[in-house]
């Protein structure tokens, strides 16, 4: 009965490297998803004739040539480079990452010397409040890096609305560090290579699967003994905990629930990101979609927008899982399931029958280059 060699669950972007690179070496694949369409959590929705990040804002960035080359080998990727702008409790808005933009928008402050002496002033009252211990919070923690203006008006609430619980509740490890830089430079990533592919993401998981056989609708768990039986290697990219139904009990996330609205003007708040760090708006950020394909005067060519707001969410079984939770209890029970897949059965040639990638079958939060890295590494 078996006519693949590869039963791939899941078409998001692992399942769908996984398959380009089986499909290359003339395997056979199988590629099923649960939903009604491939992409996983990379796929956008078409509205007004703008690409909607569905499951969240998407920036392709890496700085390794070899995973750039890898996708616009399938589609181009534009020049989009993210520039995030948040707007503070004090109703002022502020370039991010940390910068000299930021440093002079928050103190008047010219020249890089000017901003590290208040910097330098800020960490040092931190410092002194400490008297000689080590910060036992997220609070001190952050104030230690950057000084109280910074955390108060950019940290401090926004951090609070995501993780639901107040930053002196917070370990202090959460934040190792808080880079700051000395140049006017509001490029959010340090990657060399940045966009977003021209066309959308679709574009590029329909480049990487085409040619694959491909069943939507279809949930693994629904057909198992039937999908088992029909191909030599199963890659499974879903939930681990759910592959061996939740038996040491179910793994957490955090989770983000998006209210997406069509706005009638062609230009809503003039950039991708907009973060509002402050408790008083209860959404975290407003993407405006049409910025991550339309650049300068093209912005004015749709006369419609597409904007989503982002509320950060405790995670409940009905609702998508985003972030794995880094706690002791979490780790512990992601480390019992990935014992036991050690002692599933193998497959016909002796190897592991089964093949478990991707962020939630790793219990892990990746982007997308590591996640095109993961994929591409399971044939080296
Ligand atoms: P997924 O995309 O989740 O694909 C898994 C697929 O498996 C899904 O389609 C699912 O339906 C399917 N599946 C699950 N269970 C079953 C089943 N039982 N049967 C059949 N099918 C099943 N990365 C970046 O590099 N830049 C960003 O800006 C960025 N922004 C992000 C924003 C958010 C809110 C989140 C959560 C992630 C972001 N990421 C970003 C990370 C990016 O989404 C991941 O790297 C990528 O989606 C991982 O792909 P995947 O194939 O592992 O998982």
């Amino acid at each position: 009965m078996i006519k693949y060699d590869y039963l791939i669950v899941g078409a998001g972007l692992f399942g769908a490297v996984f398959g380009r690179e089986a499909m290359r070496r003339g395997k056979r694949c199988l590629v099923i998803d649960r939903r009604d369409h491939i992409g996983g959590n990379v796929y956008c929705e078409n509205v007004e004739g703008i690409n909607v990040h569905k499951y969240g804002a998407h920036i392709f960035h890496t700085s390794d040539k070899m995973i750039w080359d890898y996708v616009n080998e399938i589609v181009p990727f534009n020049r989009y480079t993210n520039c995030p702008v948040a707007q503070a409790p004090d109703g002022k808005l502020y370039n991010l990452p940390f910068n000299m933009n930021t440093f002079y928008q928050m103190w008047g402050v010219k020249t890089p010397a000017e901003a590290e002496a208040k910097l330098e002033e800020q960490r040092r009252e931190a410092v002194e409040a400490l008297d000689g211990r080590e910060p036992r919070n997220l609070e001190e923690q952050a104030l230690v890096l950057i000084g109280r203006d910074i955390y108060d008006r950019l940290i401090k609430e926004y951090t609070e609305k995501q993780w639901g619980r107040k930053c002196t509740e917070l370990p202090a490890d959460i934040i190792r560090r808080l880079p700051v830089r000395l140049v006017y430079d509001n490029n959010y990533f340090n990657d060399a290579y940045q966009g977003i592919p021209v066309g959308g993401y679709n574009r590029l998981i329909e480049g990487l699967l085409e040619g694959a056989e491909i069943r939507l609708n279809c949930d693994f768990f629904d057909h198992r003994d039937e999908l088992e039986a029909l191909a030599d290697k199963i890659v499974y990219t879903g939930p681990i905990d759910r592959f061996f139904d939740f038996r040491g009990g179910r793994l957490q996330y955090r989770t983000v629930r998006f209210e997406t609205e069509v706005i009638d003007e062609p230009n809503f708040q003039g950039n991708a990101v907009v973060n509002y760090t402050s408790r008083e708006v209860p959404f975290t950020r407003i993407i405006e979609h049409k910025h991550f394909e339309s650049f300068g005067a093209a912005v004015y060519d749709n006369p419609r927008t597409v904007v989503s707001k982002e509320y950060s969410m405790e995670w409940t079984p009905d609702l998508e899982p985003y972030y794995p939770i880094n706690d002791e209890r979490n780790a512990r029970l992601y480390e019992s399931y990935r014992e036991m897949t050690e002692s599933l059965p193998k497959a016909g040639d002796g190897t592991s029958k089964y093949i478990f990638g991707g962020r939630l079958a790793d219990y892990k939060y990746y982007d997308m280059a590591p996640t095109v890295a993961a994929a591409l590494n399971c044939f080296k």
